[in-house]
């Protein structure tokens, strides 16, 4: 029920008045587009989770937003991903990152069922 004048292409932002009332987008090209950034955000969302509840993973915050980071216990080191890294990160890519946290988890899962750690 919106009578906004405003009427715009939701990717790039572009006049779409010209267009059908209900169309979001200019072009197949932005719909596209605007579909893979809000799978990219919930990619990151899966993955800040997945850091939030693994051992030696953390979600840390900064004025500039946050980051996640990892210790490595057998190298001793801690790898870090800043948000604007992930989001030049592909979804594929994303995806694969997710993958292997999310065995981690199910391994960690696994080992405090067995070994009745908490
Ligand atoms: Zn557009």
């Amino acid at each position: 029920m919106s009578n906004n004048s405003e009427h715009c292409c939701l990717s790039c932002g572009v006049d779409i008045s010209n267009k059908r009332i209900d169309a979001k987008y200019c072009s197949g090209r932005c719909r596209m587009r605007y579909c893979r950034s809000r799978k990219k955000d919930q990619l990151i969302e899966e993955l800040v989770e997945l850091f939030r509840q693994l051992p030696n993973h953390s979600v840390q915050f900064t004025d500039k937003g946050f980051y996640l980071e990892e210790w490595d216990v057998i190298n001793r080191t801690t790898q870090k991903w800043y948000l604007s890294e992930l989001k030049s990160m592909s979804n594929q890519q994303l995806n694969g990152l997710i993958e292997g946290k999310k065995w981690r988890l199910a391994g960690e899962n696994l080992a405090n069922l067995l070994f009745n750690r908490s």
